[in-house]
C-alpha cells in the first residue's frame, strides 16, 4: 500500500494551481512522490478545488480503492476538508498516521432500457427527470412495494454525503455521513385533484432498492443526472437505485469538522 506516490488532481483555477505547487514541494520534502494526475499505484489522491473537483476526481477515475482527501480552494467544501494554509500540518499528520478513514457511501444505479443495462455510481445523488423540462410521470417502488405514482419535475435519490447538495436545495434533510440510508426527495411534485405525490422526502434503509418506472408514454424522453453529469435515455424501462457495497475512503483529520461545516455553510 505504501508506494509513496501521491496523486494530485487539481482544477485549473489560479489558487488551485498555486496550492498544488505548494503541496508538491511539501510532499517531496517529506519523501513522497507527487504525481500530477491519476496514477493507479498511488497510496493517496489529493483533490485541489471545490466539492466539484472531488466529485470529478472520483467519477473520472471510476471510484478507485485508494483513499481521497481534498484541499479546498472553492467556496465551502463538504468533501474538501483541508485549507490551503494547512498543507504542512496535513502532510505531517498524514505521515504520522494521525487521521481516520471515513467511508463515503456510494449509490449504485442500474438503468434498464429495452436492449441494454447501464450501470453508474454516484457519491452525491441520482436524479431522474424528463428531458426538455417536461413533467415526468412515474411509478415508484421501494423493495418491490408500490409506494406512489409521482408527477413533477423529478425524483432525486441522495447519499448521506450528498444530502447537503442538490437534495438540500430541494427541501430534503441533512443526513449524517455515517448513516447507512438513502434519501428520496421529490422535485416540484404536482399536487392537484388530478395528481397526488408525496411532498416530503423519505429516508429509506440503505439495503432497499428504490425503483423508478416512467410511464410508458414518457419512456422515450428521460434525463438521468449522476452527480450532476447528464445522460439521456430512450426506451427507458426502469432505474434502480440502492447503496453500493463499495465505498470511497476519505481521510478525516477532525471529527467536528462536519458540524462546523453545516454551521458555516448554511447559517
Ligand atoms: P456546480 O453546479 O458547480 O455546483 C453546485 C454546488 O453544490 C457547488 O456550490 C458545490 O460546491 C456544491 N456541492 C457539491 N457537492 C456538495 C455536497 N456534497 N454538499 C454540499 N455542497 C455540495 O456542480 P459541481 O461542483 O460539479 O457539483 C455537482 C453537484 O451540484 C451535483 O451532484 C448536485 O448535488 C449539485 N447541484 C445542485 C443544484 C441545486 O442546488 N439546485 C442543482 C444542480 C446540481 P463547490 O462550489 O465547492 O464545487
Ligand atoms: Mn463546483
Amino acid at each position: 500500500m505504501s508506494s509513496k506516490i501521491v496523486n494530485i488532481l487539481s482544477n485549473a483555477n489560479f489558487e488551485s494551481k498555486k496550492t498544488a505547487k505548494n503541496l508538491t514541494d511539501v510532499l517531496i520534502h517529506n519523501g513522497y512522490k507527487p504525481f500530477n494526475g491519476f496514477n493507479k499505484n498511488a497510496e493517496l489522491c489529493v483533490c485541489v478545488g471545490g466539492d466539484g473537483s472531488f466529485i470529478k476526481a472520483v467519477q473520472k477515475n471510476n471510484f478507485p480503492e485508494m483513499p481521497f482527501v481534498g484541499i479546498n480552494t472553492g467556496h465551502l467544501g463538504f468533501y474538501q476538508e483541508i485549507k490551503p494554509s494547512e498543507i504542512n500540518k496535513f502532510v505531517s499528520d498524514y505521515k504520522n498516521n494521525n487521521y481516520e478513514i471515513q467511508d463515503i457511501k456510494v449509490l449504485r444505479i442500474d438503468v434498464y432500457t429495452k436492449n441494454k443495462v447501464y450501470k453508474f455510481n454516484a457519491i452525491n445523488e441520482a436524479v431522474l427527470k424528463a428531458s426538455h423540462s417536461k413533467t415526468i410521470h412515474m411509478n415508484i417502488f421501494i423493495d418491490r412495494n408500490h409506494v406512489e405514482k409521482f408527477s413533477g419535475d423529478g425524483i432525486l435519490v441522495s447519499t448521506p454525503t450528498g444530502s447537503t447538495a442538490y437534495n438540500f436545495s430541494t427541501g430534503g434533510s441533512i443526513v449524517y455521513p455515517t448513516l447507512h440510508v438513502l434519501q428520496m426527495t421529490p422535485i416540484s411534485p404536482v399536487s392537484s385533484s388530478a395528481y397526488r405525490s408525496i411532498e416530503s422526502s423519505l429516508i429509506v434503509p440503505g439495503g432497499h432498492t428504490i425503483s423508478l418506472v416512467p410511464e410508458r408514454r414518457y419512456k422515450d424522453s428521460n434525463l438521468l443526472l449522476v452527480d450532476g453529469y447528464e445522460y439521456f435515455f430512450n426506451n427507458l424501462h426502469r432505474v434502480n437505485v440502492k447503496l453500493s457495497n463499495k465505498n470511497i475512503k476519505k481521510l478525516i483529520f477532525s471529527n467536528n469538522s462536519y458540524w462546523d461545516n453545516i454551521k458555516d455553510k448554511f447559517l
